[in-house]
């Protein structure tokens, strides 16, 4: 296989992303989720069928690709697994819904050198940001640290519009095209934000905060790497 691309979330941004990406065949896929299909997943969740209700997420993957293309990780991205999970991709799709996850995401993609593209969705907004490490702002750049808890919104609490999902992959798998065909992302540096229920898109710059902890732990990284092929 020439490009291994990691998953994180089968939900609502994973599902169509899988589906779009795996008709390439010399593409594998590592998908990571813990969570089991419910019915209420279904509208947007377009890997799951009724069939599934139950069973793990990941399982539903099983149908798209040739079973030695997928790696089903039916486990939660955790600190303690996120550089063994996150480790060996060409490319990181985060379509997970939290953002302890978000970070940690960032945090072991820069410092695994590994591109990777955000998406998230809630309500009636996508915010999209892509991530090569050490060349462009990352995730922590723009945000610095997690909300509180208890002002953090989740799709399960606050709600998500079913169909904006299908738009947000299809904005995410755009970008990973790109990434995995070496060339400039269109939403790097720059944050993409898409509102439909106001009828507006809209971007906003992004640029490497020089205090950032992860991008510089992506630099020492790359430094290593440059000293490593010196010798
Ligand atoms: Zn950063």
């Amino acid at each position: 296989m020439k490009q291994r691309v990691v998953i994180v979330g089968a939900g609502g941004l994973g599902s169509p992303a899988i589906l779009a990406l795996a008709s390439d065949r010399e593409r594998s896929f590592r998908l990571i989720d813990d969570d089991r299909v419910e019915l209420s997943n279904l509208q947007r969740q377009i890997l799951h069928r009724t069939s599934d209700l139950g069973r793990p997420k990941v399982d539903s993957a099983q149908r798209i690709a040739e079973p030695d293309r997928v790696e089903r990780v039916a486990q939660r991205l955790e600190a303690a697994n996120a550089r063994e999970l996150l480790g060996g991709a060409s490319l990181i799709l985060d379509g997970s819904d939290n953002f302890p996850t978000r970070f940690l995401v960032n945090d072991v993609a820069l410092t695994l050198g590994i591109p990777y593209v955000f998406c998230g969705v809630l309500r009636y907004q996508i915010q999209l940001l892509s991530v090569r490490p050490g060349l462009s702002a990352c995730y922590r750049c723009l945000f610095v640290e997690p909300p509180p808890p208890e002002l953090a919104e989740r799709c399960s609490d606050a709600g998500v519009l079913g169909a904006l999902v299908g738009i947000a992959a299809g904005l995410q798998v755009r970008e990973a095209e790109e990434l995995l065909n070496g060339k400039r992302p269109r939403y790097e540096n720059r944050l993409l934000i898409v509102d439909v229920l106001q009828g507006r898109q809209r971007t906003v710059d992004v640029r490497r905060r020089p205090d950032c902890e992860a991008c510089a732990a992506a630099s020492a990284m790359g430094a290593a790497a440059s000293a490593m092929g010196g010798a």
